[in-house]
């Protein structure tokens, strides 16, 4: 890598971002050090093009192909990662492989068989109120040979959210987009996710605030897995119910992609080599190509000389962009992907196949004189390598998880010492269940959890209008735990007395 000092204005954006700190600003110019790997971060970060990419003749560092970025590892350095070094001229990790053995204190204790199911569910509890009485229902019973306790309340709680997954490459709208329902704001897109886009619906702001009943009502419906209607401003229109492919724009999506462009080059590779003598898996994400990306040059691919009109990220891998075309990309005819001169120095003859990362939309063509692509019926190859990435994707879904923080108030039913359930919830030594499902614990403070609407009794979840939700929660320890933490131990009932107080 070499700087062009007229370009620099020694703005230190390559110093900031360096992953070695081998620049420098001398004499307000730019300096690279020896111990430069070529990892290119300052080339795309440069705003003035002032960095250049220079291959010394006889370079003596090692090339490393664990990641794309492909870093030329000079003796006694490490790559852009610092997680593979040149040690004699031998590239190797430079930590050991651990064993469990090694990170089990740092993992820490998972809950004992004995209190990992409560011994009865929180759904037709009834709720506590105020939260200073004891729980509507306390169990004790047998677990395993364990003396355990069960405490349970409907708990309405208004710091609560859901995030609603949803498997598509389609752009649903820009991240940070407010999400309607029935014209109110009640939600936001927030990040993408592997082939999925997320959705982020109420929350304690947006319950308390104009929207906060229509908020509660939607989260309420999806959290009981039934169908609801949503528009992300500025985006698409969307039906989604848990447990079924998502509907956007009134289209049904059929399956998610496999992955990126670049990995489905990665795996498809041999395939696709065999297919085509290039090969453009668009993706709005990565966009991949072939005989440039690392798994072309281990197979040996002999390079086209196509071009793309997106900007590169490390060789073989460009940045989509996002849009109603092919692979969630702006591209709405499969040739637009290539650079306006993307296809002059390409050997007439040649044969391109462009493909979604979906399999769901492909085109052949046979290179022209001067570059021109006429479009061909795709041949045996083409289409074993196609349905080859097509089979290989999942079907399309959406999945709800609720997300709420049960830290409050509704703590004192269980305990009269309320930061000792909290504890005893992180040390794992109470477990916190939602209609029975195991619940994901959020670290820190509080008791923040998250859990998977599929593994809970449609119709568990309700709404107060103050607003809140109002979800079902266990809590189940070893007796002497209860005790410890000061329960209620007066109201706990065997779980037979509790079973027969039922109503049919
Ligand atoms: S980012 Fe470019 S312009 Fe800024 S200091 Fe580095 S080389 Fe110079
Ligand atoms: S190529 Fe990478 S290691 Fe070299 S100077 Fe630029 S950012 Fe630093
Ligand atoms: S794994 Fe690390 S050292 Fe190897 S190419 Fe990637 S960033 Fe560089």
């Amino acid at each position: 890598m070499k700087i062009l000092p007229d370009r620099c204005t020694a703005c230190g954006k390559c110093v900031a971002n360096c992953p070695l700190e081998c620049v420098a600003l001398v004499d307000r110019v730019a300096v690279i050090s020896p111990e430069c790997v070529d990892c290119r971060v300052c080339l795309r970060v440069c705003p003035e093009g002032a960095v250049a990419e220079e291959l010394p003749a006889d370079d003596p560092r090692i090339t490393c192909g664990s990641c794309p970025v492909a870093c030329r590892v000079p003796e006694g350095g490490t790559g852009a990662c610092q997680r593979y070094a040149n040690r004699g001229g031998t590239l190797v990790r430079n930590a050991p492989l651990r064993t469990f053995e090694d990170v089990r204190q740092v993992v820490g204790p998972d809950w004992e068989p004995a209190v990992r199911e409560p011994l009865v569910t929180g759904i037709g509890a009834g709720t506590t109120y105020p939260d200073c009485r004891p729980a509507p229902v306390i169990v004790r019973g047998v677990s395993q040979g364990v003396d355990v306790v069960t405490v349970v309340t409907e708990t309405p709680l208004s710091y609560s959210s859901v995030k609603v997954k949803i498997d598509t490459d389609a752009n649903l709208g820009q991240e940070g987009a407010a999400v309607l329902a029935g014209g109110e704001k009640i939600g936001h897109v927030t990040t993408e996710e592997y082939g999925s886009k997320i959705l982020s619906l109420g929350g304690a702001n947006t319950l308390t605030g104009p929207h906060g009943f229509r908020a509660a009502r939607v989260m309420t419906a999806l959290a009981n897995r039934e169908r609801v209607k949503l528009r992300v401003e500025g985006g698409s229109r969307l039906e989604v119910q848990a447990g079924h492919a998502p509907v956007v724009d009134g289209k049904p999506i059929g399956v998610m992609r496999v992955g990126c462009g670049s990995a489905t080059l990665g795996l498809f590779a041999p395939l696709l080599l065999e297919a085509a003598d290039e090969v453009v898996v668009l993706d709005s994400h990565l966009t991949g190509l072939l005989t440039e990306h690392a798994a072309g040059r281990y197979l040996g691919a002999t390079p086209s000389g196509v071009r793309l009109r997106f900007r590169k990220s490390t060789p073989g891998r460009y940045f989509g962009d996002h849009g109603s075309g092919w692979g969630g990309t702006s591209i709405q005819d499969p040739r637009e992907v290539f650079a306006p001169d993307g296809l002059e120095n390409v050997r007439p003859g040649s044969r391109i196949l462009v493909t979604e990362t979906t399999g769901q939309s492909s085109a052949y063509f046979r290179v022209g004189a001067g570059g021109a692509l006429h479009p061909e019926e795709p041949t045996e190859g083409v289409r074993r390598a196609v349905g080859a990435i097509s089979e290989t994707c999942q079907e399309s879904r959406v999945s709800v998880l609720y997300c709420g923080g049960t830290g409050g108030s509704a703590r004192a039913g269980v305990t009269r010492h309320p930061i000792r359930l909290t504890r005893a919830v992180h040390a794992r030594k109470a477990r916190l269940t939602v209609g029975g499902a195991p619940a994901f614990l959020l670290p820190g403070g509080g008791i923040n959890f998250m859990v998977d609407v599929e593994r809970v009794l449609r119709g568990a979840f309700s709404w107060v209008p103050t607003p809140a939700l109002v979800i079902p929660v266990e809590y189940t320890m070893r007796w002497e735990d209860y005790e410890a933490m000061g329960g209620h131990l007066e109201a706990a009932r065997p779980l037979e007395e509790a079973l027969a107080r039922r109503r049919p």
